[in-house]
């Protein structure tokens, strides 16, 4: 079976259809996703999701370009994540693409989600965008490699990676790395150890080729372990085998059903 590690079954489009997307899943063997929190006000529905599905799990956090939305402090966290359905804590991290001033708030609550990750024992899903050095300058301060995670949607350089890979952090590829464009990101693909490697969807952003434009959905997922095959020559059973491995050792939490 294929696991999608990031997706986000709550927002609109998705969660109109949730019993076509979760038949899909099962059409395509995704056996299990889980379901990505960006804001507190809309983390009941996310839990419910996993709470309704048993190959469904959940995080709890508040993404770095949610500005004017709840903040999250360590104590509240900890106390959505005692959940056993809550997994990682996330999807957390800095976006200076669409924070262009790069906000002092963004890097404390970025700080704020680590503790928590660190206090809590579960692993943590970092978001990266325009924002790499100082992603990692905050990881090490705060001393993350103490609770791991993964770098969701990776987009970035191979140094990055590297970095990444010494704080003991997985890279997840999503369906950008299908895209004829992403030149420099195949190569990354091809150089992440085969024991650091996870696939996602992020959906319903970014649909693999070749359904590039739709809503994304879990089921998809498969399309970006195909390309990883492809580019690494290796069989896609074996893509299958090991980022399933992969997600349930490091979200420990998880329940593969
Ligand atoms: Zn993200
Ligand atoms: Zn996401």
């Amino acid at each position: 079976m294929f696991v999608d590690s990031h997706c986000h079954l709550d927002f609109p489009d998705l969660a109109a259809r949730e019993d076509a997307v979760l038949a899909e899943m099962a059409a395509e063997r995704v056996g299990h996703a889980l379901c990505v929190a960006v804001k507190l006000e809309d983390f009941p529905r996310v839990l419910a999701l996993a709470e309704r599905h048993p190959n469904l799990s959940a995080s709890v956090g508040v993404h770095p370009d949610n500005d004017g939305v709840e903040e999250p402090d360590v104590a509240r966290l900890l106390a959505l994540a005692e959940h056993p359905k809550i997994v990682a804590i996330g999807e957390t991290g800095l976006d200076y693409y669409w924070q262009k001033d790069a906000p002092e708030w963004q890097r404390e609550r970025f700080r704020t989600h680590i503790r928590a990750a660190r206090a809590c024992g579960k692993p943590l899903i970092v978001h990266t965008r325009s924002a790499a050095e100082d992603t990692l300058r905050v990881m090490r301060e705060e001393g993350a490699s103490e609770a791991g995670g993964v770098m969701h949607c990776f987009t970035e350089s191979r140094e990055v990676a590297e970095a990444a890979l010494d704080l003991g952090f997985y890279i997840s590829f999503s369906g950008i790395v299908t895209f004829k464009s992403a030149r420099d990101l195949k190569e990354v693909a091809r150089f992440v150890p085969l024991d650091r490697l996870l696939i996602e969807t992020d959906s319903p952003y970014l649909a693999p080729v070749p359904h590039r434009g739709k809503t994304n959905e879990p089921a998809w997922v498969v399309h970006v372990a195909e390309e990883i095959s492809r580019l690494r020559n290796e069989p896609l059973e074996r893509i299958e085998t090991v980022t399933t491995e992969n997600f349930f050792r490091l979200f420990r939490h998880a329940q593969a059903h």
